[in-house]
């Protein structure tokens, strides 16, 4: 049998050697002590904290999901939930006097519109509603026109200016942390909900809660959140842990790692690592692009918070820099037993923890700070150039039997199932 090594035991690394162990005899190297990369947890105090992310599963793709259902037992191991996601304003943005929900916070009120925003317009008030009518009206005229240039004028031209101020402007600088305008469309069309004027009229009148996004529904493991998807996955691979791979030679008919030969590699960690971990020509003409290629990482922040019937929190707010609360506490009994309830405030990129508690006492919900982790890479962020060069690098090493996928090594906004998929994909394409 021929030797395959695999860089990394995170979804990616995982799915290959699901998919390659029986044809070849494969060997997983990890840089931490236990397997998920991304969406590993931790217990603390009891109960579950993801230490990116909150971390639920769905996918449109059917090869994907019969993948998931050849390794899980959905019925036994999971559970189904129903999205439920709130949009929290601060400012007397939702309609009074009927508030549809409500939360004191100290002196002031805070209202939750319900996910997406767009589809609940007829929550706010007067004004805001008679401005996005405008804003419609004007779409509809301007339709097919143009197209978007980069994501601010993505944004307004399918949302209308009231809506792209009032929420997607503050929401999406507070995670990408520049100007709208500096960042690329091409990659996030199709990643993103794009309904018609048509469309957001009709759920309004009809109060249609959700959009056909992947994650309306979502499947959450009953005991131990991702790790548990993570440990499963990882079930009978031979993984070799706490050892981060700095160099891979090349040899004659294939690679050495540690001093072992392999005839096959598949790198499912940082392309960015690549350059000093391959030492080898071909990477060389692809150094530069390599090097200029931006990201953002993540302050995740576990919590105990008000006790609330969501899954996601999305705070457009500009009193303090969190843009999101996961509610871990409300997707299993099992995460939760902390008097109110366990939650994960994110910040885009490093805040020190004086930082993490000053914004906290700004906060709705009343957070009490339990612990935080900082992770470098979360969010690649591509140009409009990075698809095609990494596609030139993969083929240019696949062709010396290395190959490359993974959110990082391909450099993709993947959730677990496209990292599921992309790796099926470069399996199938590249006949492994
Ligand atoms: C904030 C956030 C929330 C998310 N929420 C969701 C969600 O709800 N649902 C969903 O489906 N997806 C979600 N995702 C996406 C999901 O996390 C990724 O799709 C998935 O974890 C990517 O897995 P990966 O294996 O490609 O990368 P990683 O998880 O980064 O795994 C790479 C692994 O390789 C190891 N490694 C790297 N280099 C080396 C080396 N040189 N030597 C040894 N080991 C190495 C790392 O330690 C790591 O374990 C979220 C992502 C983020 C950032």
């Amino acid at each position: 049998m021929k030797k395959l090594a695999i860089i990394g035991a995170g979804v990616s690394g995982l799915t290959v050697n699901r998919l390659l162990s029986d044809k070849y005899d494969v060997k997983v190297f990890e840089r931490e002590s236990v397997p998920g990369g991304l969406i590993r947890c931790k217990n603390v105090e009891n109960s579950l904290f993801h230490i990116c992310g909150g971390h639920v599963f769905n996918t449109n793709r059917a090869d994907v999901m019969s993948f998931f259902e050849q390794v899980f037992n959905l019925e036994r191991d999971f559970i189904k939930t129903e999205r439920n996601s709130t949009v929290f304003f601060e400012n007397g943005e939702v309609t009074n006097p009927e508030r549809h929900s409500m939360f004191v916070h100290r002196t002031s009120w805070v209202d939750g519109v319900p996910y997406p925003i767009e589809n609940h317009v007829y929550m706010l008030k007067k004004e805001l509603q008679d401005a996005f009518i405008a804003d419609l009206l004007k779409m509809q005229r301007s339709y097919h026109r143009r197209q978007p240039q980069n994501f601010e004028e993505f944004l307004r031209w399918n949302f209308g200016t009231t809506l792209y101020n009032l929420y997607f402007k503050p929401y999406n600088e507070k995670i990408w942390h520049r100007n709208l305008k500096k960042i690329s469309i091409d990659w996030l069309q199709g990643k993103l909900p794009m309904p018609s004027c048509g469309q957001m009229l009709y759920n309004n009148f009809n109060h249609i809660k959700e959009s056909d996004v992947v994650h309306d529904q979502f499947w959450y493991e009953r005991e131990g959140g991702s790790q548990y998807l993570a440990d499963k996955l990882a079930e009978n691979a031979d993984i070799q842990y706490n050892t981060d791979i700095s160099l891979i030679e090349r040899t004659k008919n294939g690679w050495k790692i540690n001093d072992e030969n392999f005839d096959l590699v598949v790198f499912c960690g940082n392309i960015k690592d690549i350059v000093n971990v391959l030492k080898i020509k071909d990477v060389e003409p692809f150094a530069n692009d390599i090097e200029h290629l931006e990201s953002h990482g993540t302050t995740s922040v576990f919590c105990e918070i008000d006790r609330n019937p969501y899954s996601w929190i999305y705070l457009p707010s500009d009193k303090y820099l969190a843009h999101r609360i996961i509610c871990t506490g409300n997707f299993s009994a099992q995460n939760n037993r902390m008097k109110r309830l366990s939650a994960t405030v994110e910040f885009t990129d490093y805040i020190s923890q004086d930082d993490i508690l000053a914004n906290l006492s700004r906060m709705p919900l009343n957070p009490h700070y339990i612990t935080h982790e900082y992770t470098k890479y979360t969010y690649p962020i591509q140009s409009s150039n990075t698809r095609a060069m990494i596609s030139a690098l993969k083929d240019t090493l696949a062709k010396k039997n290395f190959f490359m996928t993974g959110r990082f090594a391909d450099w993709e906004y993947y959730n677990m199932d496209a990292a599921m998929g992309a790796a099926k994909d470069m399996v199938e394409r590249f006949d492994i």
